[in-house]
């Protein structure tokens, strides 16, 4: 019997995700074993027109990684869609735009003035900036368009499911490739990773949730045992999802929320916002205004993975 195919993508990503699918070590081996990779641009020499070649649904299994912020991507997405049976948003990123959707707090011109003209290593005189199309004397030279507007994957095509993390911990992608080896996997729309909140997974000694003042992590040291949250540290265990083997809480660090939202919470930052303001125990005016003085970059912290596909999903726009 033929072995079933997979293909892999990156779309807006750091590659952190493609690493975590080597991170599985001799495991790769069965991954190997289980299916034909036709595409995987960071590790094997295929290139588009032999996916455009393809048949449609030929594919058995996308893992797509990344968000999508340009039109390359978004093609490259349509296309892979097509050719493929099952879809998987792979990472923070592709799920709900993860870091890359930060940029969703400005626009494309805001991001080209940062990095081509303003920031300081910059030795651009002219104030070049990136063009779609560029003549030179051999021709005309394209780029893709940046869109103003980073999206996650299901935002521009179906998707199956949805395996979350910065990257996917190698557990759950074993879970995946297992779950679809064994015929296995659950209905479409499902997310490979706990039904629980973090701080339902979470050991610490939970006492009274009351707080009178917010640290940065380097502004203490905590205690290991005890909640970070209830110390003082903004951590996104209430309003995340578990299934991450508590990578950041082990390492007496505050979780960042890359599993996105637990089931049944539709916007992750409000939800850890409403989950702070409920134990903050200062009241009047001049508390609050120290609160939100202590709190640095709240947009950044709430929304770190899960701005694009939030309610919010972007800063307004200036009319134009
Ligand atoms: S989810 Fe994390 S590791 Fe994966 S591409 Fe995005 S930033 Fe990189
Ligand atoms: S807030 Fe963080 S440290 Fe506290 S129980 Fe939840 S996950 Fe654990
Ligand atoms: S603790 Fe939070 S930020 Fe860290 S890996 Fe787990 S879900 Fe992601």
């Amino acid at each position: 019997m033929a072995k079933p195919k997979l293909a892999l993508y990156w779309a807006a990503s750091c590659g952190g995700c493609d690493v975590a699918v080597l991170d599985t070590n001799e495991k790769i081996l069965d991954i190997a074993n289980l299916a034909d990779i036709v595409f995987w641009p960071i590790a094997v020499d295929f290139k588009y027109h032999h996916v455009e070649a393809m048949k449609d649904k030929s594919i058995d299994l996308c893992l797509f990684n990344g968000a999508i912020r340009s039109t390359e991507q978004e093609k490259i997405a349509r296309l892979l869609r097509d050719k493929s049976r099952v879809m998987v948003a792979f990472g923070a990123c592709a799920c709900f735009g993860g870091i890359p959707a930060l940029a969703n707090f400005t626009n494309r011109d805001g991001i080209f003035q940062r990095a081509y003209i303003e920031a300081p290593s910059n030795d651009n005189g002219n104030g070049t900036v990136p063009l779609i199309q560029t003549k030179v004397s051999e021709g005309e030279l394209e780029l893709p368009e940046l869109f103003d507007t980073v999206l996650t994957l299901a935002q521009v095509v179906p998707v199956e499911y949805f395996v979350p993390g910065c990257p996917p911990p190698v557990d759950l992608i074993m879970k995946l490739v297992n779950l679809y080896a064994g015929g296995q996997l659950p209905p479409a729309g499902a997310v490979i990773a706990s039904e629980k909140t973090l701080c339902d997974e979470c050991p610490r000694i939970k006492g009274e949730k009351k707080i009178t003042r917010i640290y940065r992590p380097h502004e203490i040291v905590p205690d290991p045992d005890r909640c970070l949250l209830e110390q003082g540290i903004i951590c996104c265990g209430p309003a995340t999802r578990g299934g991450c083997g508590l990578r950041c809480i082990e390492a007496n660090m505050p979780c960042r929320g890359c599993f996105g939202p637990p089931p049944g919470v539709a916007d992750q930052g409000a939800k850890l916002a409403s989950a702070i303001a409920s134990i903050y125990q200062g009241e009047g005016a001049d508390n609050i205004k120290k609160m939100v003085e202590e709190m640095v970059d709240p947009a950044g912290t709430f929304y770190r993975f899960g701005l694009a596909d939030s309610i919010l999903r972007r800063k307004r726009l200036p009319k134009t």
